[in-house]
């Protein structure tokens, strides 16, 4: 890895580069870092790419995350570096035909678009999103939402930083820090279940993964722009506004996620499913759900 730099602007964390597969990375300084893509003894053992690599006799299995994978590579495809691209080009083609892949290449394919998705988190049409870190990822599934940062270069003034609210260098603009400042940002609309009772609610993709770690199941998860979920959630909320409430209802048992007490808003008993469709509420928006579904962790399939 190599350090990238030094970019317009500041920022706390650096930009990495392979000097394999030319992937940029954040990083904290100084600190010893490898690339997400290419795999070295710790990352070889994680269980990926074995759905375009399958062992032995099986078949080539276009999950709806490779699906993800293969719309992000479309989208995104000038942005990737020339060696990331081609991979991509032939883990596409193989998919299509169904041919098994080299699964050192189809490891690569999913990790960097993993990348992909994270990096997707951010994007804003004032923005270049530049380089991320996916904590946690791709060796060993989703274990946390930190990471290093996400850098960005804002396209007004041209300065390189750590993606915040808002650009730290351009004077902030008349009635910024509110919803307007955050208007045309992606956000999330989701919605979780325990142990009958749904919770729906907005926000960034780090909500979903809380309510997740605390044991929810994750049922749908939309994205749009922000001012398109807020309108969303006001929606649904307006139907369960005169929910009675039930005093018997033990509902103790519930994650911290869901609130607590009066703090406990948005939570519907399993009745009311059929009114939970975000769909309806929130029209033209991207389906993220397979992002937040469980990957499986394993380390027991060896390098073909
Ligand atoms: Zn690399
Ligand atoms: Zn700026």
């Amino acid at each position: 890895m190599e350090w990238v730099g030094p970019l317009k602007g500041n920022s706390k964390a650096m930009v990495m580069q392979c000097l394999q597969c030319g992937l940029l990375r954040t990083c904290m300084p100084r600190w010893k870092t490898r690339c997400h893509a290419c795999l070295d003894e710790r990352t070889r053992t994680a269980e990926l790419g074995f759905e375009l690599a399958p062992a032995g006799r099986g078949s080539v299995q276009i999950t709806p995350e490779i699906e993800d994978y293969l719309a992000l590579f479309d989208r995104y495809r000038d942005q990737l570096p020339e060696e990331i691209r081609q991979i991509c080009v032939v883990a596409k083609v193989s998919a299509k035909l169904g041919h098994r892949m080299n699964w050192y290449y189809a490891s690569m394919f999913s990790a960097a678009m993993m990348v992909q998705q994270r990096m997707d988190e951010f994007r804003h049409p004032d923005w270049e999103i530049f380089a991320t870190d996916v904590k946690g990822l791709p060796w060993f599934g989703v274990t946390g939402t930190e990471s290093h940062g996400t850098i960005g270069k804002h396209l007004r003034c041209g300065n390189y930083q750590k993606m915040g609210r808002e650009c730290q260098f351009c004077p902030p603009d008349p009635g910024s820090r509110t919803d307007r400042a955050m208007r045309d940002r992606p956000y999330l609309l989701y919605l979780v279940w325990f142990d009958g009772f749904f919770k729906f609610g907005i926000g960034q993709p780090a909500r979903v993964h809380t309510h997740r770690r605390q044991g929810a199941r994750v049922i749908r998860v939309l994205r749009g722009i922000h001012q398109d979920v807020k309108a969303a959630e006001k929606r649904l909320k307006e139907r369960f506004k005169n929910l009675p409430p039930s005093p018997l209802m033990d509902t103790t048992f519930l994650p911290r996620s869901f609130g607590i007490g009066e703090k406990r808003t948005e939570v519907v008993p399993d009745l009311y499913a059929l009114e939970l469709n975000l769909d309806e509420v929130l029209r033209d928006a991207e389906d993220v759900t397979v992002r937040y579904l469980p990957r499986p962790l394993g380390s027991d399939v060896p390098p073909a």
